[in-house]
């Protein structure tokens, strides 16, 4: 194991010159290719009995030694790197390695099976619902292991959050994302070569790079850990084209893969193993059954109505999901008159903005968070009491996923979906707005090339900034089929296509030395402020590029954020500081040259075949809100083929059918028309539509039932349509 990177002894600046000859002399560096200050370079020395080699990092007088491995003899230490899966930790080691690093006394459910299987080399799948603590299944053993793990997962910011967690806990940690320039990722990627870091996040989308693909060779990894693994299949919900250039990273790092997600069906499992090219077959399943979460479809004509009625009877912490944007402004606002704290959040908002509201609803001073399904993921809050939809998400997988964010602590919990009839239609038209007729889409590129002024035959390689807005401005189009049309045409190779969303986050580095610093006199106020608070505020800005906010530093300063940013430009004219402010655009890259329309062409794996899967998932969360009579839990664990389902007797479905049956044995066989009906009135009241056959008649002469279900309607208390009842305000 290697010592903690506190431990290494700094060489001190009389060492210094023999150190920097045995990093020229050692590592093949032509004396032409020795690079400028600031050095990153990788690092040969040491005391009398051991030497040393790691990656130093520095300037012309600040050096520092970023990670090392021990070397034996002079030569690179592989001796003291190897492992042996034939003879892995023992379970013991791996809890102490569990107690030092995250504190927890024992593993919880599966991780164990899972940390054995990779800690054995084994290619192994884990399936845990969230919350399951699937991140200690690929930390602990990388940590146990020498080399690197490569982590890959979609999400910029859930990247960035674990390397900060990772950092913070000592252990040193990187990630390659879209937001680096090709220098940063060279620098990453070089410095893990050399074994700067434990951990190196990649996303999906960079594996698809030359450079990535060449330097990864040379990377010691000791296993690939690919989160959210369902999104290499094409036949999961979240499908994303990326993630198959996993396969061929495989095929240059002979190392074990452990491919974790939280939804999957059978026909998903068995396609994640096979697209990663599995050795064999391994797959550790936890069941998704959760015990303490209620289960409910309510119906309801007024969706606010009933969600503050659910708010009021629910006490605790909640999430409220809804789909659009503006949706989660108006709605928050609605609960904030109403009393009821709420912060809304989404994918627009900025990320100091998305940061300060997380805090709030996770510290309990705000109780509500009405967001768009952006929000959640990597969110562990263990005591949230609601998850409440107010709009069907897009298929059940993803429901599961945003449901099981309630009671993540085992006491009862509820997941309410709120439906009415409205929805089936909205449904249905989420269908040409994610797949667009083929030709309009050809029209698309057709008018997107004109837009980008890209003659036929040009433009292959080219990036050009893109506004949607204007772009559906000018042409009179709709933005959410412009934009599924725009994700059609990447998916088909033509162009790459990257909302604004995508957005890369600001990023400083110092040009000079910290000493060099206190030669700069007479700063302008501003740009003082704002240079002693990036020197408080962040660490490692003198060696790398660091991802810094204005916002924060406007913050601390008492600056505006324009001011920091003109204090950062300053500083980057005065070359005190290199500041690389985020720009939040779209863009478009011509993968190929300009095509003829004609020539646009959309394989049925782009398009047919994902189509149908889209329409079939949206038929399974429709039949998911509108099947009434079978438990909600066993639903949505057959759905994912899981063994233990089983009625949980405690959903919508499992109280209304107790409540059913009990009311049902109450009836008097010899009661009049007018007792029957309110007994039918009271079953009908949970809002489930019920054939006039099912109201219970055992026993009851068939003109005392009809005359019951006449009174009803008679009194305009329910509707007839044209067997089926329905209370009225309950109609669906
Ligand atoms: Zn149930």
């Amino acid at each position: 194991m290697l010592p903690p990177f506190e431990n290494i002894p700094f060489p001190d600046s009389k060492e210094l010159p023999e150190c920097l000859g045995l990093v020229f002399a050692d590592i093949p560096f032509a004396p032409e290719d020795r690079p400028a200050p600031p050095y990153c370079v990788p690092f040969l020395g040491g005391g009398e009995d051991e030497v040393r080699s790691g990656v130093l990092y520095g300037h012309a007088s600040e050096f520092y030694l970023n990670s090392y491995y021990p070397v034996i003899n002079g030569e690179q230490g592989d001796e003291a790197e190897t492992y042996d899966p034939a003879a892995p930790p023992s379970d013991d080691d791996c809890r102490r390695r569990l107690k030092e690093i995250w504190g927890y006394d024992d593993f919880r459910g599966i991780q164990l099976d899972i940390i054995r299987s990779i800690l054995r080399g084994n290619d192994t799948l884990g399936l845990m619902p969230t919350g399951g603590g699937k991140s200690i299944t690929f930390q602990l053993p990388a940590m146990m292991m020498p080399g690197v793990c490569l982590v890959v997962t979609p999400l910029i910011s859930l990247m960035v959050d674990q390397v900060e967690h990772l950092l913070r806990r000592g252990i040193r940690a990187a990630a390659i994302h879209s937001g680096l320039s090709r220098e940063e990722i060279l620098t990453i990627l070089e410095n893990a070569i050399f074994g700067a870091y434990k951990f190196l996040y990649v996303s999906p989308e960079r594996l698809a790079s030359e450079l990535f693909l060449k330097k990864a060779a040379r990377i010691p990894v000791s296993f690939i850990a690919v989160d959210e693994a369902h999104c290499i299949s094409q036949w999961g919900y979240d499908f994303r084209p990326h993630y198959l250039r996993i396969a061929e990273l495989r095929k240059i790092l002979p190392c074990p893969v452990l491919a974790l997600t939280a939804t999957a069906t059978v026909e998903v499992v068995d396609d994640v193993m096979e697209r990663l090219a599995f050795r064999s077959k391994c797959v550790y399943r936890m069941s998704f059954a959760r015990k303490n979460l209620r289960y409910v479809v309510r119906r309801a004509n007024d969706k606010v109505n009933e969600l503050l009625h659910i708010l009021r009877s629910v006490p605790g912490s909640a999430v409220v999901y809804t789909r659009s944007r503006k949706g989660t402004r108006e709605l928050a606002a609605v609960l904030n008159q109403e009393g009821i704290d709420a912060h809304f959040y989404h994918a627009g908002l900025s990320p100091l903005d998305k940061e300060l509201r997380q805090k709030d609803w996770m510290a309990g001073r705000v109780r509500v968070m009405v967001a768009t399904n952006a929000f959640g993921m990597g969110i562990d809050k263990p005591d949230v009491r609601l998850v409440a939809h107010m709009d069907l998400p897009d298929s059940v997988e993803a429901y599961f996923q945003e449901a099981g964010r309630a009671g993540r602590d085992g006491a009862t919990a509820y997941a309410v979906l709120l439906f009415n009839k409205g929805d089936r239609t909205k449904m249905r038209r989420r269908i040409p707005d994610t797949f667009p007729e083929k030709d309009y889409v050809r029209g698309v590129y057709e008018k997107l090339c004109c837009f980008l002024q890209v003659a036929l035959g040009d433009g292959r390689g080219v990036t050009y900034e893109f506004s949607l807005s204007e772009f559906c401005r000018r042409f009179c189009l709709f933005p959410v089929p412009v934009e599924s049309a725009l994700q059609l045409l990447t998916r088909a190779g033509y162009i790459n296509y990257r909302d604004e969303n995508d957005e890369t986050v600001s990023r400083l580095m110092f040009l000079v030395t910290r000493d060099a610093l206190y030669d700069l006199h007479f700063l302008p106020r501003e740009e003082d402020r704002a240079l002693r608070a990036v020197l408080r505020l962040y660490g490692g800005v003198f060696a790398e590029y660091v991802q810094i906010e204005e916002k924060r530093i406007a913050m601390v300063t008492g600056l505006t954020g324009d001011e920091v940013y003109e204090a950062l430009k300053a500083l980057t004219r005065r070359r005190v500081l290199h500041y690389v402010p985020r720009k939040r655009v779209s863009r478009v890259t011509f993968t190929l040259r300009r095509l003829e329309r004609e020539e646009i062409s959309l394989m049925p794996d782009i398009y047919d075949t994902r189509r149908e899967q889209y329409v079939r998932r949206v038929e399974s969360i429709l039949s998911y809100a509108e099947t009434t009579g079978v438990c909600r839990s066993r639903l949505l664990l057959d759905y994912f083929s899981d063994p233990s389902a089983a009625d949980c007797g405690h959903c919508d479905a499992c109280v209304s059918r107790r409540a059913f049956d009990e009311t049902a044995s109450a009836i008097e066989p010899n009661c009049s028309p007018e007792a029957l009906a309110e007994t039918y009135a009271s079953i009908l009241a949970d809002g489930t539509p019920r054939a006039v056959d099912a109201l219970p008649h055992d026993g009851i002469p068939s003109a005392v039932h009809s005359a019951a279900v006449r009174l009803l309607v008679a009194d305009g208390r329910a509707t007839l349509d044209p067997a089926t009842m329905t209370l009225k305000g309950c109609e669906a």
